[in-house]
């Protein structure tokens, strides 16, 4: 295995905040959904950075206890006014149109007309984001200042989609570790022109899977970018007998932001990615806030149902739904920066450095403690505070070191931090008092 410090290195030094912000901008104006050409370009994209198999499931599908749907895809949509000017445009931006908006071609009333609009009085500026997934109808979204600009008469709409037979599209980063058991991290991609949610996420995952290539790992990396809930659902519903290979799991949202960082553990709450945030929150985000699990939210709701119950929490930074911006076209790439992007991936390495190191030593002098003197052990260590510390974190690890406690344990039972349980198990282990 290889050394705490060569992980986490490794992974720091793949890419930049700079370049995820850069495939965010790249990403940004795609016009994405649950379905259709705007995820088959966003996937080609990521293919381009890291190797993916890209699956097409049929719409009619049976998973679980869902279907998948027609796809949806658009050329153009807009509203013209009485006197023939658009005043609502999609090539604008792409959140004017109601997300799986189904074709409609019509003159008719303004106040016919405002059944189908949306806006957002509180944020008059503010284009929201809307969708109609399951639902077949049409509609726009507009600034609450174009809603009330508008004049009686009568108006013209346009909205050339189709909704069809065709396909739901997702990709998957597989990269081999040397067990079988998974470490799965998964990010949603059926946003249009929104940057935190999720393009953010999909940026992480990207640098993520590239970093990870460049690693020998413990753990086999599955890096999954589906089409939120119908997606998770289909990937469920498709690997059902080899979820249970899957030890470890995040989702990952909302990164890019300067807010939280704020973390929602798993279903069951105490397993071992819980665990191992809650260190690095400590370590290295202090202001981070950890919440129990509650069936709302992302994907984890159906990677955490109860016929998985899987060990999958959900990382974000500004939690969703809490923010103001958060479905709206004020999500956008001033919203998100470079270095909070770096921030978040930096957390994300963190995690998966400390679950690759994490394991369970046996002591080889188990009868009474080592003498540490004749070993040097005392002169190793640094100035008067670090030497009480790394005494105090030494006694712990070889007091523990039963083979029943990982380091994990040993760091929430000792209150000592992860990194120097770590740093002075890598020790003994040199000195030869602890063996696997
Ligand atoms: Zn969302």
């Amino acid at each position: 295995m290889s050394t705490s410090r060569d992980i986490l290195q490794a992974l720091l030094r793949q890419g930049s905040g700079d370049d995820m912000y850069d495939l965010v901008c790249e990403l940004f104006p795609v016009c994405r959904s649950i379905s259709g050409d705007g995820v088959r370009a966003t996937l080609d994209r990521i293919a381009n950075e890291i190797p993916l198999t890209i699956h097409e499931v049929p719409s009619g599908s049976e998973v679980f206890d869902w279907t998948v749907p027609k796809e949806w895809n658009i050329r153009e949509a807009w509203i013209k006014d009485p006197s023939g000017k658009k005043i609502v445009d999609f090539a604008d931006h792409n959140l004017h149109v109601v997300s799986y908006s189904m074709p409609v071609r019509e003159r008719l009333s303004l106040a016919k007309l405002k059944e189908h609009l949306f806006s957002l009085p509180d944020r008059p500026d503010w284009i929201p984001y809307r969708t109609s997934y399951y639902n077949e109808s049409w509609g726009f979204c507009l600034t609450h200042r174009q809603l009330e600009a508008l004049e009686d008469g009568e108006y013209e709409v346009c909205i050339d989609s189709t909704l069809s037979a065709g396909s739901l599209t997702y990709g998957e980063c597989f990269i081999e570790g040397e067990t079988e058991d998974e470490f799965m991290l998964s990010a949603h991609i059926c946003h249009p022109s929104l940057a935190n949610d999720n393009l953010s996420g999909i940026a992480l995952l990207t640098r993520l899977g590239k970093a990870l290539l460049s690693v020998d790992t413990r753990y086999s990396y599955r890096l999954i970018f589906a089409p939120g809930t119908i997606g998770s659902i289909t990937w469920l519903a498709q690997n059902k007998a080899r979820a249970s290979r899957i030890k470890h799991g995040l989702v990952v949202s909302c990164v890019g932001d300067g807010g939280g960082p704020t973390y929602k553990r798993s279903r069951r709450g105490d397993v071992d990615i819980d665990r191992a945030v809650s260190q690095v929150f400590s370590d290295f985000a202090p202001a981070g806030e950890i919440e129990d699990f509650s069936p709302y939210g992302y994907d984890e709701r159906q990677y955490c149902s109860p016929g998985f119950n899987l060990p999958v929490g959900l990382l974000e930074r500004s939690k969703y739904g809490a923010f103001p911006e958060y479905h709206t076209s004020a999500d956008d790439l001033d919203f998100v920066s470079p270095v909070n992007l770096d921030f978040s991936y930096n957390m994300v390495a963190r995690i998966v450095d400390l679950i690759e190191t994490n394991w369970s030593p046996v002591s080889t002098l188990p009868f009474c403690e080592p003498q540490l003197g004749k070993r040097g052990l005392y002169e190793a260590m640094g100035g008067d505070n670090q030497r009480v510390d790394r005494q105090m974190a030494m006694l712990w690890v070889l007091n523990l070191a039963c083979g029943n406690h990982s380091l994990l344990d040993m760091a929430e039972r000792s209150g000592v931090r992860y990194s120097l349980i770590r740093e002075v198990s890598d020790l003994l282990v040199r000195n030869g008092l602890l063996r696997r």
